[in-house]
């Protein structure tokens, strides 16, 4: 029993780190994509010295260079749909969570509350995940039920 459940939080492990690993690459490329469209030069670090990823740009960032990020990963997150809601959910709230920084220099209370956001979708779509993973026996669901 013990096997099945390492194999489950193995596969929860693995699902979590394939769908936050594309959103980063994605979002990193919204804003090299934005960018070279205005003419400007850019390059993605996708991981540095200090385990960093981010974009840079030899000009000064518009909104739409910041705002690509979280615009370019947004139809991935929707395209997941079709897998599940919850893998969805995730990809969204981890690109929400992901672009808090680049809100921050249009508006802080904005980047907060997407980070917020972000943060909770995360924790509802791996909720369901886990909860899709290791099915409540009838018995012990009417158990919980009858508890609250
Ligand atoms: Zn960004």
């Amino acid at each position: 029993m013990s096997a099945m459940y390492a194999r489950k939080f193995v596969a929860l492990v693995a699902i979590t780190i394939a769908i936050t690993a594309a959103v980063v690459i994605l979002h990193e490329l919204g804003h090299f994509a934005i960018a070279t469209s205005e003419g400007c030069q850019a390059k993605i670090t996708l991981l540095d010295a200090d385990m960093q990823t981010y974009t840079t740009v030899a000009c000064r960032p518009t909104q739409a260079i910041e705002l690509g990020g979280l615009l370019f990963t947004v139809p991935f997150g929707v395209l997941l749909l079709a897998f599940g809601r919850k893998y969805s959910m995730i990809a969204l709230g981890f690109n929400l969570a992901v672009s808090w920084s680049d809100f921050a220099l249009i508006s802080t209370s904005a980047a907060y509350a997407l980070a917020a956001a972000g943060l909770l979708m995360i924790i509802f779509g791996e909720n369901m995940i886990v909860n899709s993973l290791i099915p409540i026996d009838a018995p012990r669901a009417a158990e919980i039920a009858s508890s609250d």
